[in-house]
């Protein structure tokens, strides 16, 4: 039945949609004004969303430029919708141009239209359809459109600064059939605080060590730099040997007498380190070897004893584990060391529902400061959570079935989703389980099929939450 309901909106849905993918909403830092908070596309494709709005009678309110909603509805509670308009560069290598939408037979295809303008014209024409049926609404509805979300979320963290939260609400920016909850994320730079200290003749100084750039990358490469006295072929050859037995690439090269070492990894995300390969661990595991000089000796021994071959936080005892979240992760992602100036760690620590990362960070510190090594605190977002069977995500994901016939159960992430920024709030499509994930790529598109099959999930979830309740 609510299929049906959407059939007749197809084309509107598919005008609007393309009106909206043709705006080139990426941030432009070096364009931002106070009219154009994060550069002028991002502000066009608000204010279209606004356009579309009004013309079907919907109130809307901008907030600053950057965030803004459309309302509908009436009553006491607020239902949210996050959704965002901002979209992440083209990149090379399309077969058309990214922001002149191509219409096939069965398809959509330009930037956006997966991540997250496709699934936020399906939320929005849910809306207007249950409008247009003229039903006794429950609730009222925000669909809150942010302009940030691919960078900063400046949006939302403006939005929610002045206005209401609402009481329930989702994000149709991920996967069916609904993600009900999301790690901890954590970032903090472990630094090493080097003393003048005499140094007994070592046989190695640790000139320089680089490794990774990004918290949330495993690196794949890690680069050393070696000021040897003698034996330089002895420690290569050391150096081929450990290579060889740990099955990881690497090379290495004398460069006006200093001997520079590289390891390759393997990158992937950090939200799961122990499937990628720690390039710069490697490399420090290598040099634990010598007899490098106090500092470098005291910076390496450090990953020793709690980073190396730990991607569960187990060597810096917080290895903790839940049956619904599953484990703490930890991602050694920028290691950086200067020759007598010491090094830091930059880390990324993801923990279930119920891990205490307060308490555990300060016994951490306590422990680590005797060995000259302190903690900077960057961002610590704690686990977002709603019980699978809590009856708001019961409805939700039954109308995913309903529609699907498709009874996978909702799941947790390591990752941080849009919903996060709900008090309580589920990310709830529009990717499905046979989607091609797209996302962030060439050639984006969506499905007809999954745009109006996410249009009319959503239809369904919010008649029941909205109107029958
Ligand atoms: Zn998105």
């Amino acid at each position: 039945m609510w299929r049906e309901k959407v059939s007749a909106y197809e084309d509107a849905i598919l005008e609007d949609l393309k009106g909206l993918l043709s705006i080139e909403s990426v941030r432009e830092d070096d364009k931002a004004t106070k009219e154009y908070p994060v550069g002028p596309g991002p502000r066009k494709a608000l204010d279209y969303m606004y356009e579309i709005a009004e013309r079907d009678g919907f109130g809307t309110h901008d907030v600053d430029h950057i965030a803004g909603r459309i309302e509908a509805g009436d009553g006491k509670d607020i239902f949210g919708i996050l959704c965002h308009v901002d979209v992440v560069p083209a990149g090379d290598g399309w077969d058309s141009d990214p922001f002149t939408p191509v219409v096939t037979e069965d398809k959509v295809i330009a930037r956006g239209t997966l991540d997250d303008k496709g699934p936020t014209i399906a939320a929005y024409y849910a809306v207007k359809i249950l409008n247009d049926m003229n039903v006794d609404w429950k609730k009222r509805i925000h669909i809150i459109i942010g302009t940030d979300e691919e960078s900063d979320w400046k949006c939302t963290d403006r939005y929610f600064e002045t206005e209401e939260m609402p009481q329930l609400g989702f994000a149709p920016d991920a996967e069916f059939p609904a993600i009900h909850g999301e790690k901890g994320i954590s970032t903090f730079d472990v630094i090493q605080d080097v003393k003048a200290e005499d140094q007994d003749e070592p046989e190695y100084e640790l000139r320089a060590f680089t490794s990774g750039q990004r918290y949330n990358m495993v690196p794949d490469e890690a680069v050393a730099k070696l000021a040897v006295k003698e034996n330089m072929t002895d420690v290569i050859q050391n150096f081929e040997q450990y290579l060889t037995e740990h099955e990881v690439e690497g090379e290495s090269v004398v460069d006006s007498g200093i001997l520079v070492l590289t390891v390759y990894g393997k990158a992937v995300h950090g939200m799961d380190p122990s499937i990628g390969v720690n390039a710069g661990l490697y490399l420090l595991n290598f040099l634990s070897q010598l007899d490098l000089d106090k500092t470098a000796a005291n910076f390496v021994a450090f990953s020793e004893q709690y980073l190396f071959n730990s991607d569960f936080g187990e060597k810096m005892g917080m290895k903790f584990h839940t049956e619904v979240m599953g484990d703490l992760t930890t991602n050694i992602g920028v290691i950086q060391y200067e020759y007598e100036k010491g090094g830091t760690f930059g880390i990324n620590l993801r923990y279930p529902e119920g891990f205490e990362f307060d308490d555990a960070l300060i016994r951490f510190k306590d422990e680590i400061q005797p060995l000259g090594f302190s903690i900077q605190l960057g961002k610590n977002q704690t686990p977002h959570y709603v019980a699978k069977d809590d009856p708001f995500v019961q409805t939700l994901v039954q109308a995913y079935r309903n529609q699907t016939g498709d009874d996978t159960e909702p799941y947790t992430i390591g990752g941080g989703t849009y919903a996060r920024n709900l008090d309580k709030g589920v990310a709830f499509g529009a990717m499905f389980s046979d989607s091609e994930d797209l996302m962030h790529q060439k050639n984006e598109y969506i499905t007809k099929k999954q745009l109006f099959n996410a249009t009319s999930i959503y239809l369904e979830a919010l008649y029941k939450l909205c109107v029958e309740e």
